[in-house]
C-alpha cells in the first residue's frame, strides 16, 4: 500500500519549492492534498500539475485567512490528517541591521504562520489522531551570518514543535519538525549573491565543502512524506536534519 494512502493533506505555501515537491510526492505516495500559497497562480499550477484535491489559499500571516482556509481543506477532504507547515521567508542582513518592520515580518510569517495553522487544524487533527510537519531549517540549530532573524525564527518553530508535541501526546497528535541545509529552490537563489560577497567564496563550493551538494526539495519532501505516514507512529517531537553532513563538521 503507498505510504500515504488516503491521508488527508493541508501544505502551507505550496505553489513552489519545497512545498510543492511536498504536495507533489504526497499525492504520488497516495494522499490527497489541498494546496495552498499567497500567490494564487502558482498554488492553481501547482494543484492542476499534481492532480490535488483542491486549492485552499492563505497568507499565513493573517489569522482568519489561515481558519478559513484550514476549514475550506478540512470540507474538501472530509477532515484532516496531516498539516505541513512549509510556508517560510528569508530575510538577508546583518542582524543588528535589520529593521524592526523586517524582523516583524519574518517571525509573523515563519513563527506565528505555524502558530495560528496549528490552532486552526488542532481539533480536526485530534479527531483524526494526525500529525504536524513543520519545515524549520538548520539555522534553528546554528547560527550563520546574514541570517540571524531567519535563525531566531527557525529556533523557535524547532521550540514550538517540541512544546507542541509533548502537549499533544495524550491526544495522539505527533508534532515533528524538519531542518534542512540549503536546498535548490528560489529562497536560495535569492541568498546566494549576498553570500557570495560576504564569503567571497563561490556559492557552489561552499556547499560542495559543506553539504556535499544542494539538497533538492525531493530530498526534504521524502523525510516529511515519512514522518507523515504511520511508520513513524513513535516518532513526535523531534526534528530531522536533513543538510548532507554540515551541522556534523567542525570543518
Ligand atoms: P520558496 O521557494 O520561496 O517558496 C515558498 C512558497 O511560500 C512560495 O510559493 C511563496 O510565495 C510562499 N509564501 C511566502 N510567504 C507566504 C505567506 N505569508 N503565506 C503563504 N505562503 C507564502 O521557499 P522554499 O525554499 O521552498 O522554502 C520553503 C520552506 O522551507 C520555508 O519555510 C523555508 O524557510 C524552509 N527551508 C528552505 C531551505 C532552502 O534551502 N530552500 C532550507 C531550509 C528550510 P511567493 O513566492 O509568492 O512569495
Amino acid at each position: 500500500m503507498p505510504e500515504l494512502e488516503g491521508k488527508r493533506v493541508f501544505v502551507t505555501g505550496s505553489g513552489a519549492g519545497i512545498g510543492k515537491a511536498i504536495a507533489t510526492l504526497f499525492t504520488q505516495r497516495g494522499a490527497r492534498v489541498v494546496v495552498s500559497d499567497i500567490n494564487a497562480d502558482a498554488a492553481k499550477q501547482t494543484a492542476d500539475e499534481i492532480g490535488a484535491v483542491g486549492v485552499a489559499n492563505c497568507d499565513v500571516t493573517d489569522e482568519a485567512q489561515v481558519q478559513a482556509a484550514v476549514q475550506q481543506a478540512v470540507d474538501l477532504l472530509g477532515g484532516l490528517d496531516v498539516l505541513v507547515n512549509n510556508a517560510g521567508i528569508e530575510v538577508s542582513s546583518p542582524l543588528l541591521q535589520q529593521s524592526t518592520e523586517s524582523f516583524d515580518k519574518i517571525y509573523a510569517v515563519n513563527v506565528r504562520g505555524p502558530f495560528v495553522a496549528m490552532k486552526a487544524a488542532i481539533s480536526h487533527l485530534i479527531e483524526s489522531k494526525g500529525n504536524v510537519v513543520n519545515i524549520a531549517s538548520i539555522a534553528g540549530i546554528g547560527g550563520s551570518p546574514l541570517l540571524g532573524s531567519y535563525c531566531a525564527t527557525k529556533a523557535a518553530l524547532i521550540q514550538m514543535t517540541r512544546v507542541a508535541a509533548v502537549e499533544m501526546r495524550p491526544t495522539g497528535v505527533r508534532v515533528n519538525a524538519v531542518c534542512p541545509g540549503f536546498a535548490d529552490t528560489a529562497m536560495v537563489e535569492r541568498l546566494v549573491p549576498d553570500f557570495e560577497a560576504a564569503t567571497q567564496v563561490p556559492f557552489g563550493d561552499l556547499v560542495a565543502m559543506k553539504q556535499g551538494r544542494l539538497g533538492t526539495p525531493e530530498d526534504i519532501a521524502e523525510v516529511a512524506a515519512f514522518l507523515a505516514s504511520d511508520r513513524a507512529s513513535w516518532v513526535t517531537g523531534s526534528h530531522y536534519v536533513l543538510d548532507g553532513g554540515l551541522t556534523a563538521s567542525l570543518v
